[in-house]
């Protein structure tokens, strides 16, 4: 990673295992560049009187940076903490559709996120948890 300040907004890195894929930063993006598929489970009760829950899984979560525009939106209204800035900012391409960066690109700039390996962040729901945070 090349040296810049910390704060710098280079890309949205996402810890896929505390996406509830709840669908808030889809909905408030103002470029729509954030694409989510997910599906429906039942997980079995939790304790010997409890009841199965539905959840759900998240198939699919990836961001258009040939769209977006680096408000911040979605990283702020994630109430389980699963989108973070990273400074990273060497990810040009030859292609403008090279641009869509899929879940797995999102999960490797976690490790440029400043302090998220100190762990000053809470720990994201996990899966399992409810999807709907209101
Ligand atoms: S930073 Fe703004 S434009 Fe980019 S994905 Fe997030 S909400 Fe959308
Ligand atoms: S707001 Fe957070 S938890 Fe909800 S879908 Fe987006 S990344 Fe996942």
């Amino acid at each position: 990673m090349s040296e810049v300040p910390e704060r710098t907004r280079g890309v949205i890195a996402l810890r896929a295992e505390s996406c509830t894929s709840c669908m808030l930063c889809v909905r408030e993006c103002p470029d729509w560049c954030i694409e989510l598929d997910s599906h429906k489970e039942t997980v079995p009760p939790e304790t010997e009187r409890g009841r199965p829950r539905v959840v759900a899984v998240l198939d699919r979560f990836a961001i258009d940076y040939g769209l977006c525009m680096w408000c911040g939106i979605c990283v702020e209204v994630c109430p389980f903490d699963a989108l973070f800035w990273a400074p990273t900012h060497d990810h040009a391409v030859p292609d403008a559709r090279q641009l869509v960066h899929e879940r797995d690109v999102l999960g490797l700039w976690l490790a440029d996120v400043p302090g998220l390996a100190e762990g000053n962040v809470h720990d994201g729901p996990g899966v399992g948890q409810d999807s709907d945070p209101l």
